[in-house]
């Protein structure tokens, strides 16, 4: 409660949480990684969920890269796991923004054709282990992987830092409806096919929660389909 009398505000605390509900969703992709959320590193955290990747999702590969940004700490957490080298694939024209969140498809394709270069040197003629935070709507995974195949890469595996984003947020993030989510209307072998990669595999919810710790912390609505409030508000 922020209370203000005569220009003077205090800010009260009326009532401790007793869930808290953090967007797991900012965890693996929004927030910076240099940030922290109730008091945990989001670096040190996605590290983790790339580790419990490797472990979960074990491929063999010459080189593990990341898709830029987001994807970059869980691809060295996996790295570290697997004991595969980390490099460079994928470089990113850092004036482009997220493209999922560009209104339309033509605009979203438009934004990854800027967004990303292949770094042929590291990929071609190598087995990739890529990894990212997230596939949404498969657009964009499916240019990354037609982009590394097109530069020579022998195999693409792709490993998912997170469970499959199935549902709409009803909470307020601005993420696709159902129909436009891959994952809501496909099994993961049929996205492997859409996105033209050789294998692909996604971190369980568990080894997620059991990265960043806690589940009665987090809002896992997009994964689950349980929002952390009643029903009728949503
Ligand atoms: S449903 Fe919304 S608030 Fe919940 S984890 Fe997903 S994006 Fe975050």
């Amino acid at each position: 409660m922020v209370v203000i009398i005569d220009g003077d505000i205090k800010s009260v605390r009326t009532k401790e949480a007793e869930d808290k509900n953090i967007c797991l969703f900012e965890i693996i992709y929004l927030a910076r990684p240099d940030s922290k959320l109730d008091g945990k590193s989001i670096y040190l955290l996605r590290r983790e969920a790339g580790r419990n990747l490797a472990k979960e999702c074990p491929a063999e590969g010459d080189i593990v890269i990341s898709a830029p940004d987001s994807g970059t700490v869980a691809a060295i957490g996996y790295a570290e796991e697997s004991r595969i080298p980390y490099d460079e694939g994928l470089i990113k024209n850092r004036y482009v923004g997220r493209t999922f969140i560009q209104p339309t498809q033509e605009l979203r394709e438009q934004g990854i054709r800027i967004k990303l270069n292949v770094l042929k040197e590291n990929v071609e003629g190598r087995r990739v282990i890529l990894v990212d935070d997230s596939i949404v709507r498969g657009t964009t995974m499916k240019r990354i992987v037609g982009m590394l195949k097109g530069a020579g890469a022998k195999e693409v595996h792709v490993r998912i830092a997170a469970p499959p984003v199935k549902y709409p947020c009803n909470l307020g993030m601005h993420t696709p409806k159902k129909e436009s989510l891959i994952a809501g209307k496909k099994t993961v072998d049929e996205i492997k096919d859409v996105i033209g990669a050789d294998s692909l595999c996604y971190l369980s919810l568990e080894g997620l929660l059991e990265a960043v710790g806690g589940e009665n912390n987090y809002c896992t609505g997009c994964f689950s389909g349980q929002y952390p409030v009643n029903k009728d508000l949503l």
